[in-house]
């Protein structure tokens, strides 16, 4: 069975977002492979933590995990039966450490290739876009310009002299247990194996330099404020044959003036006058494909709700559509005149006047109840 995420963390359910990040920090840092080259166990440990704080550290996922354990994430999307692969636990820790284990020559890279060279990599861009109702309903193609670090032209690198194109060199330490020889990360290449051999001027000290690019994302239909869009390989790029960062773009969702948004569904509010209601009427409302035109039947009640079908946002998994509700309010006015009030009276006491739900469709419970099921 598998472990669960709080134990391996060595937290209880109920530790804050910052306890979560103290104890997997904790973890990282003593399991990790450079502490405890060729120890297959550490490196598991090390693999499980970080399983663990992608789950707890992220709001959703925690939710999920929460409620439903490691059922939560069994098929598709989860992590199978694989784990995460050290690239993806290196990546994520430019947020935990802040470049902490970045290493000598090019520090702030990170990047792992177990034991030997590593193959550095770029550090991540993130961006935010912000996107309307209509674009999360049916998906949309934005073009963002970002400034990301590039290799200048001309730039090359060579094989680094210390460590000989390896990444590691062998230390030897006096203990008091006798000669030992350990291997560390070659502090003249971070790791990398290649150092800096021509650098063109406008370059930095790793041969990059700032380039603004444009670069399209694609975002599927029903996003949700919040989540977070990977667009591989667009962040800064790495010296030599490193690979570059990813381009991690939050969305952010801008409220819309007359839909409210419920998981697929969306709900919209009419407002519709006492005559309307009691003679029928159309009314054009607001949809995320533009305006659409409904019929109101002579004698619909306040609170009945209409549904359009598939009117809603595409589902993220791809599973069709949601509805839009339709909610029918019947205004009553506030203020008569002379005439409207005398009509009003005279009608208060008319049989057509008086409630009488069991004829009428359904009730207002009911209704909820249909909305749900
Ligand atoms: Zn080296």
């Amino acid at each position: 069975m598998k472990e669960d995420y709080y134990d391996i963390l060595g937290i209880g359910k109920n530790a804050s977002a910052a306890e979560i990040k103290k104890a997997y920090r904790k973890k990282a840092i003593k399991y990790h492979p450079d502490k405890n080259p060729g120890d297959s166990k550490a490196e598991d440990m090390f693999k499980k933590a970080a399983e663990a704080y992608e789950v707890l550290s992220d709001p959703n996922k925690k939710a999920r995990y929460d409620q439903y354990g490691h059922a939560a994430f069994e098929g598709g999307g989860g992590f199978g039966g694989g784990g995460m692969n050290m690239d993806d636990i290196f990546s994520q820790f430019g947020d935990i450490f802040g470049g902490a284990f970045g290493g000598g020559g090019f520090s702030g890279f990170s990047g792992f290739g177990g034991g030997g060279q590593r193959r550095v990599k770029g550090s991540n861009l993130r961006i935010r876009v912000k996107l309307t109702l209509e674009e999360i309903a049916n998906g949309v193609e934005k073009t963002v310009k970002v400034k990301r670090k590039v290799q200048a032209e001309g730039v090359t690198y060579k094989t680094c002299d210390t460590c000989g194109g390896r990444g590691q060199v062998t230390k030897i330490t006096n203990t008091i247990l006798g000669r030992m020889q350990t291997a560390a990360t070659c502090s003249a290449c971070g790791g990398s194996g290649q150092i800096i051999d021509k650098r063109p001027s406008d370059a930095d000290a790793h041969g990059l330099k700032i380039s603004e690019e444009t670069v399209s994302i694609n975002i599927p239909a029903g996003v949700e404020d919040g989540m977070q869009l990977k667009v591989p390989n667009k962040g800064n790029e790495a010296p030599g044959d490193g690979i570059p960062g990813d381009l991690l773009v939050a969305i952010e969702t801008e409220e819309h003036e007359t839909l409210k948004r419920e998981g697929d569904n969306l709900h919209y509010d009419l407002y519709i006058s006492y005559s309307d209601a009691v003679l029928g009427t159309s009314k054009e409302i607001d949809t995320v494909g533009g305006k659409v035109r409904i019929k109101l039947e002579a004698g619909i009640q306040s609170g009945k709700i209409l549904r359009l079908r598939g009117k809603g946002i595409s589902s993220l998994n791809g599973y069709g559509s949601g509805d839009l509700l339709v909610h029918v309010n019947v205004w009553t006015p506030q203020e008569l005149n002379k005439e409207q009030r005398e009509f009003f009276e005279r009608m208060q006491e008319h049989e057509n006047f008086v409630p009488n739900p069991a004829r009428s469709d359904k009730s207002f419970f009911e209704k909820v109840k249909d909305m749900f099921s």
